[in-house]
């Protein structure tokens, strides 16, 4: 047993626990971080990093966009490993129902304060010069970036840490106990607040937690400055992301800092093995040649997979849980939380301490996937 009893422990280093520890920390409390593999070593390395505005719902909105702002603010603050890049982002409409949709984005945005710009098909082809011709426009969201996420995930323990924060690395969490959680080598870590922000992993520790694994496959290119200057990403998407059913792929290419490009994405329910999948890795790749031609002339030099903590109505679990006392989640955030760490941190840490939330929080709340109780 551990001879200190904290006011927190935070289950997982991956960006979420990590920007919950530091939030902690940075309020005082006294924090375990509790980490099984590597810091940031989870979805977090596996994802794109993209940090975008969506609107698939208000609640997803006001989720993205508050997080979006809280990066904004500590964008001067990233060390250089972050290679924060402010490229925005361009939502490609190939057909005429694709444009629509970028119209209805547009008003939705400047609706809600967000800066866009639409742009026609000679536009587009000026921005990004090897999109294949025939696109008919695209939106541009100039406010949207990109960073290398496991790199932020270290910042934050690193703050933590600073603040007095102790990390527990190599030793997974066996289970959470009345009082604090117990490791698999024994140890009983004593704490008042216990967090689950284990990503996709969090049902293990949690059962019945309504979180499910989304595989995603990504590919990394050589260095190719300028190939592309935003994060490219097919309307198409949307579909292809609110899909329920068991696999679907899209065209989303990002330009990373080192002039290598990241190439997504696909979305596969119901598996568990990370193998990569060749067949869904040459449609993703089809997909992303559809629309960027030269790219089949370039070099790939490593693909791999990771797992999207999704919850059915795609929306994060940010909240006590509903059963167990002083128990709190931090998981379920899909394909968005590198995005939504920040937010997610701020919102979870202000329910632990009792203080008013800057966005209303009731629709990350666990409570609204608690069971309706039977009656007979
Ligand atoms: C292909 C792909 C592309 C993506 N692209 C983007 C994107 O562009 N933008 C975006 O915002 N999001 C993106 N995402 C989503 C994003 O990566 C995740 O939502 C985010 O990384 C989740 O962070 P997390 O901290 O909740 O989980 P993780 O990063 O998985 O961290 C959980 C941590 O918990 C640890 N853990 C698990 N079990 C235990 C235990 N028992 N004890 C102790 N520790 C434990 C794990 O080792 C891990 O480090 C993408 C995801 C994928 C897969």
């Amino acid at each position: 047993m551990s001879s200190k009893t904290y006011d927190a422990i935070i289950i997982g280093a991956g960006i979420v626990g990590s920007a919950c520890a530091a939030e902690c920390a940075r309020e005082g409390m006294s924090v375990a971080i509790v980490e099984a593999g590597i810091i940031g070593g989870g979805a977090t390395a596996a994802g794109m990093g993209h940090l975008v505005v969506m609107d698939d719902s208000e609640a997803q909105f006001a989720l993205t966009r508050y997080s979006q702002q809280l990066w904004d603010e500590i964008s001067d603050e990233l060390p250089r490993e972050v290679e924060h890049d402010a490229c925005g982002t361009i939502w490609i409409a190939a057909a005429e129902e694709e444009m629509a949709e970028a119209l209805r984005k547009e008003k939705f945005y400047a609706q809600h304060g967000v800066k866009t710009e639409i742009l026609d098909a000679q536009a587009l082809a000026e921005a990004e010069p090897n999109l294949r011709r025939g696109l008919v426009g695209g939106l541009r969201v100039p406010g949207d970036s990109v960073i290398y996420a496991p790199c932020a995930a270290q910042f934050f323990v690193d703050q933590a840490r600073a603040k007095g924060a102790e990390l527990f690395l190599g030793v997974p969490v066996e289970a959470v106990a009345a009082g604090g959680v117990r490791l698999r080598d024994g140890t009983f870590i004593a704490a008042g607040l216990v967090v689950n922000s284990a990503g996709s992993s969090s049902p293990a520790l949690t059962p019945g937690l309504e979180v499910k694994k989304r595989k995603g496959h990504l590919v990394i290119t050589d260095r190719y400055p300028n190939f592309v200057r935003h994060q490219l990403v097919e309307l198409g998407y949307l579909k292809s992301a609110h899909s329920l059913t068991a696999e679907s792929i899209a065209f989303n290419v990002q330009p990373r800092k080192t002039g290598q490009l990241l190439i997504g994405s696909s979305r596969q329910f119901g598996l568990e093995d990370s193998h990569v999948d060749t067949s869904i890795l040459t449609r993703m790749l089809e997909r992303a040649v559809e629309y960027l031609p030269g790219l089949g002339k370039l070099s790939a030099l490593r693909t791999w997979t990771g797992f999207r903590a999704a919850t059915p109505d795609k929306l994060p679990l940010i909240g006590p849980h509903t059963e167990h006392d002083r128990l709190y989640l931090a998981t379920g955030h899909e394909g968005l939380g590198i995005t939504t760490s920040l937010g997610t941190a701020k919102l979870l840490v202000s329910q632990m301490i009792n203080r008013e939330t800057a966005i209303p929080v009731t629709p990350y709340l666990p409570a609204r996937m608690a069971k309706e109780p039977v009656h007979a």
